[in-house]
C-alpha cells in the first residue's frame, strides 16, 4: 500500500508523521519504505539518520539542435506548449529550464535535426536505518523541474509492504505528482483559520485526484472549539489527533521526536494506519 502524506502548506507536522508511521509500521514488524519525494527540501534522513547505500543520478532527456542540418521550418516552435522551443532569426533556440522532456519536437522535427540528450536534475539516495528502507530526493540547485525526480523516487524500493510517501506541501506540480497513484492520501492540517484555509485547498486536489484521504490534526490543542467545529462542518473527517507537547518540541530539535510520539501516542498513529487500510481495501473515495 502507498500511503501519501501531504498537506496544504509547509510547517505541519507532515515529515513527523510520515516517520512516525514508518516507525510503528517497523515495530509491527510491517516491512516499510519511507519515500522523501520533499526533493526540494529534504528532511526526512536529518531524523531517519539512514545509511546511505547507494546514490544515484536522475537525468532527464532534453532537445539538442544539429544546427546545420535545421531548415528552420518552426515545426519544433509549433508543438512546444511550454514555449522551450522559440525560432530567433530562423534558428531554434532551446530554453531547457522550460523543457518538459515530452519528445515532441524530437519527433516532429522534420530533418531528424533534434536529438535528445541527458540532463542531470538530481540525485535520490538510497539505504536503511531503523528497520525502514529509504529513499529520498535531492533536485539540484537552480533546477525547475522536481516532477521526475519525484516519479523516480516513488519508483524505490517496490518490495516494501507499506511505503510511506512524504509530499512537498501545496496543492502544485510537485505536490499532485507526489500523490498521484497513492493508495491512501493523509492530509496533515493544525487546527487553525489558515490551517483549515490549506487542508480545504488541499483536499480540492486531492478529491480531484479521485483519491481517499482523512485529516490528521497536529498540535490539535492549539485550536479553540470553533475551529474544530468549522473543521467538522466542511466534512472532513479527522482520523488522529496528536497534542501540542513541550516533549515533541524538544525531541524535534534533538532530531529524535519519533521516539517521543511513538512512545505517547502510539495509538493515534495507529489509528492513521488501520484507517488507511480500511479505506484501501474497501477502495472508498472521501
Ligand atoms: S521536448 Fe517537449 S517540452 Fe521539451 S522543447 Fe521539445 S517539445 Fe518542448
Ligand atoms: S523542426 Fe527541425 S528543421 Fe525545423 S526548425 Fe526545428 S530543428 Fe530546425
Amino acid at each position: 500500500m502507498n500511503i501519501a502524506i501531504a498537506s496544504g502548506k509547509g510547517g505541519t507536522g507532515k515529515t513527523t508523521i510520515a516517520m512516525s508511521l514508518a516507525a510503528c509500521c517497523a515495530r509491527n514488524e510491517i516491512s516499510a519504505a519511507l519515500l522523501d519525494c520533499d526533493v526540494e527540501e529534504p528532511n526526512v534522513n536529518l531524523f531517519l539518520k539512514a545509511e546511505i547505500e547507494s546514490t544515484e543520478t536522475v537525468n532527464v532527456l532534453i532537445p539538442k539542435v544539429d544546427e546545420p542540418r535545421c531548415t528552420g521550418c518552426g515545426e519544433c516552435e509549433r508543438i512546444c506548449a511550454f514555449n522551450a522551443i522559440v525560432l530567433v532569426k530562423g534558428k531554434p533556440l532551446i530554453f531547457a529550464d522550460m523543457c518538459h522532456s515530452c519528445g515532441g519536437c524530437y519527433h516532429v522535427c522534420p530533418e531528424r535535426a533534434i536529438e535528445e540528450i541527458e540532463k542531470p536534475i538530481g540525485v535520490i539516495e538510497s539505504g536503511t536505518g531503523g528497520g525502514i528502507a529509504f529513499a529520498g530526493g535531492r533536485l539540484s540547485i537552480g533546477e525547475a523541474m522536481s516532477p521526475p525526480l519525484i516519479r523516480a523516487v516513488k519508483r524505490c524500493h517496490p518490495e516494501a509492504e507499506t511505503r510511506i510517501i512524504d509530499s512537498p506541501p501545496g496543492t502544485s506540480c510537485p505536490a499532485v505528482e507526489a500523490m498521484r497513484d497513492a493508495d491512501f492520501v493523509v492530509l496533515v492540517s493544525e487546527p487553525t483559520p489558515f490551517g483549515l484555509n490549506d487542508l480545504t485547498l488541499a483536499a480540492g486536489a486531492v478529491r480531484a485526484l479521485g483519491l481517499p484521504f482523512g485529516v490528521v490534526l497536529n498540535r490539535s490543542d492549539i485550536g479553540g472549539k470553533l475551529i474544530l467545529k468549522e473543521y467538522r462542518s466542511r466534512g472532513f473527517e479527522i482520523i488522529a489527533s496528536i497534542p501540542h507537547s513541550r516533549a515533541i518540541a524538544e525531541g524535534y530539535s534533538r532530531g529524535d521526536c519519533v521516539s517521543v510520539i511513538i512512545e505517547r501516542h502510539r495509538a493515534e498513529i495507529e489509528k492513521i494506519a488501520s484507517y488507511a487500510e480500511r479505506y484501501n481495501k474497501k477502495g472508498a473515495r472521501t
